[in-house]
């Protein structure tokens, strides 16, 4: 059973104190998951911002409450985005300007940014269009995502035009206390957490969440990605490292203690997605958009049945390779996924070693 030490959840532009100098702010999220959890650490002559919220409905007006009410006469001094997703980093570059404060974050993170946050309609290309014929959308799913398409320009506000570069086991002296960066893969590309062993609390952002599980995606920029590796390799390492009673401060859900449970748990959900998927797979040849009722029970749809595919596509790029399935191309162009023991004839499979196909599986 997880740990949550505090049942008072702030309201929305309000915070908790969670340890002295160290407080919990909530902002709100337009979507299901209606709220992320940002964290505020006092520095003798200012205050770091670590995350930021999304450039939408009232989150700058919220700000605005939180410098007027909570920090005082004191100015934000830096800001810190643990990784590029715009509910991280949607005010970066406000609150940068706002306070002419420097931005910290991971080099692989802050180009991600960058670059997503100036991508408009016109970067829609073929390719996207190709990893979504793959995957089993069928021309009327494609259509419309190519209507829907827009890059996350429309809810960040521009990037900070330069950044402090965050790097594994670096350290930052804040309020006289040690926190060290330790970068967690995955979820996206070089994410950043905060871990101090003097009050044995980490930071850690989308990394560690208690209720929900993060989204572990092969992005469309790269259909032979093999994140759930990167994946399971962070969450190997944080139950490692990490002490068991370690209070974790999420960016969502509230703040718990059970953090090797809750690393356990996750490794186990993977492994039992990749077991089923095998299994799945042993009759006859699935497509990714086939075998996600394998994986997801509830309903799937707009960008919940995106996020949900690729997740599908992180688990079966996994399993092929890792040589546990196989990968075929269909007659309609779409990726055909069967387990190796399969009787089905060999002119249907994509080998490893001679494929024919522009994507090798790299074994
Ligand atoms: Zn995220």
């Amino acid at each position: 059973m997880l740990d949550y030490p505090f049942q008072d959840v702030p309201a929305a532009g309000e915070t908790r104190e969670i340890a002295e100098g160290v407080l919990w702010l909530r902002m709100p999220l337009p979507m299901a998951l209606d709220h992320i959890n940002l964290y505020l650490l006092q520095d003798e002559d200012g205050w770091w911002v670590i995350d930021t919220g999304i450039a939408l409905g009232p989150t700058e007006e919220l700000w605005e409450g939180v410098f007027r009410d909570v920090l005082g006469s004191r100015p934000v001094k830096a800001v810190l985005s643990t990784h590029h997703h715009p509910d991280h980093i949607g005010m970066a570059g406000w609150l940068c300007e706002r306070w002419r404060a420097p931005f910290y974050m991971t080099e692989a993170e802050y180009l991600t940014g960058l670059a997503y946050s100036r991508t408009t309609r016109e970067h829609y290309s073929w390719a996207m269009e190709e990893n979504m014929r793959r995957a089993g959308y069928g021309d009327a799913q494609i259509a419309s995502a190519r209507e829907n398409f827009e890059g996350f320009g429309s809810i960040v506000t521009p990037m900070p035009t330069a950044y402090r570069r965050l790097t594994e086991g670096g350290r930052l002296i804040i309020g006289g206390r040690r926190w060290q960066v330790m970068i967690g893969r995955g979820h996206s590309p070089e994410h950043a957490c905060l871990y101090c062993a003097e009050l044995n609390i980490l930071l850690s952002g989308d990394q560690v969440i208690p209720r929900i599980t993060s989204n572990v995606s092969v992005p469309g920029t790269e259909p032979e990605a093999n994140p759930l590796r990167d994946w399971f390799h962070s969450l190997e390492r944080f139950l490692e490292d990490l002490p068991a009673d370690t209070l974790v401060l999420p960016a969502h859900n509230t703040p718990f203690r059970g953090l090797h449970e809750r690393l356990r748990y996750l490794i186990e959900h993977h492994e039992d997605h990749l077991l089923a998927l095998e299994e799945a797979c042993e009759q006859q040849p699935r497509t990714a958009m086939d075998l996600l009722p394998v994986l997801f029970r509830r309903k799937l749809e707009g960008h919940n049945l995106d996020m949900a595919l690729g997740e599908c596509q992180a688990h079966l790029n996994f399993l092929c390779q890792r040589g546990q399935l196989l990968r075929g191309l269909d007659e309609e162009g779409r990726y055909t996924y069967h387990s190796v023991d399969s009787t089905l004839p060999l002119r249907r499979r994509e080998r490893p070693h001679d494929a024919a196909d522009d994507s090798p599986i790299q074994v």
